[in-house]
């Protein structure tokens, strides 16, 4: 990168801003909010109103997921004039299964200057009271919304060792319970609901048990899951044929379940899984 250039350009600031509670906002964040020439917002109508609440007019412009490609070169651009830009998502921390990472990268590509303005995030917080001793953890995000490939991911994270982490919205957790329980089996689970809120809520207990709690409560909020890693059960079996009647006669797993396990476990076609377990799942 030309050093003159370098000299010139502004800052990229990726802002963390609260997931609920104002107040969570770090004077840091507020002090750069004001200073830079613009902001880039999720959603700037969503932003106008945490920026009112604190008396800042710097001007906004539009970073969304459909548009981070297009934008981000519109503001590397002004980056490299010389501006300073800060980066808020609509809650939480940037890049973190919100947009930001466009940006960023090709901020680092052209050389501009970037630093992180840490703060609130739905995932450490909610880890923060999880009570896992685990010192790793797998975080997923939000897992596919279409129920085939959320149930493919499922399996392939069912013999993994570490606690996973989900987002999720109301509309969806029970599909997303109910699936980790067929795929995954009951499991030791938790879940923060409307973090930093008034109505926030933390649940302990098992997938089943959240299940049932999920069906009877009214679901308002967003909700992180954390799901523990379960026994490590080892099907026995050579070959497809025995895997099948073991898993059809230890498991409850539905005969789709078991073919997506294998297949996914042996680097097989699921479809031929599938056709095969017809037949022995027919002969009990
Ligand atoms: N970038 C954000 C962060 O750092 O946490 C996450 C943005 S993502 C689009 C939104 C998801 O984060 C929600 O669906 C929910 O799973 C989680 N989330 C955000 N705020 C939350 C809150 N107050 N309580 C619980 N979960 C929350």
């Amino acid at each position: 990168m030309d050093s003159k250039i370098k000299e010139k350009s502004g800052t990229l600031y990726i802002t963390a801003t609260p997931i609920g509670n104002l107040e969570d906002i770090t004077l840091r964040a507020l002090r750069i909010l004001k200073e830079v020439d613009v902001i880039a917002a999720e959603d700037t109508r969503h932003t106008r109103k945490l920026l009112s609440h604190f008396e800042i007019t710097t001007p906004l412009i539009s970073y969304y997921r459909e548009k981070e490609q297009q934008r981000s070169v519109q503001l590397v651009e002004r980056l490299l004039a010389g501006e300073s830009i800060a980066l808020v998502s609509d809650a939480g921390t940037p890049g973190i299964s919100d947009p930001g990472a466009v940006l960023v990268s090709l901020a680092q590509k052209e050389g501009v200057t970037i630093v992180p303005i840490p703060g609130p995030s739905a995932l450490a917080t909610a880890l923060s009271v999880s009570g896992i001793t685990d010192s790793s953890f797998l975080f997923v995000g939000f897992a596919p919304s279409k129920k085939s490939q959320r149930k493919t991911l499922l399996t392939s994270l069912t013999d993994q060792p570490h606690p996973i982490i989900f987002y999720e919205s109301p509309r969806r957790i029970q599909g997303l319970l109910n699936d980790i329980l067929q795929v995954m089996g009951d499991r030791k689970a938790s879940w923060a609901r409307e973090l930093t809120k008034i109505h926030e809520d933390l649940q302990y207990g098992t997938i089943a048990e959240l299940l049932a709690l999920a069906s009877s409560k009214n679901n308002r909020g967003e909700f992180v899951l954390i799901v523990q890693p379960g026994k490590l059960v080892r099907a026995e079996g050579d070959n497809v044929e025995e895997l099948l009647i073991w898993y059809r006669d230890n498991t409850s797993l539905t005969l789709k379940d078991v073919s997506r396990k294998i297949a996914s476990d042996l680097g097989l076609s699921r479809s031929a899984v599938y056709q095969e377990a017809l037949i022995i799942y027919k002969k009990k």
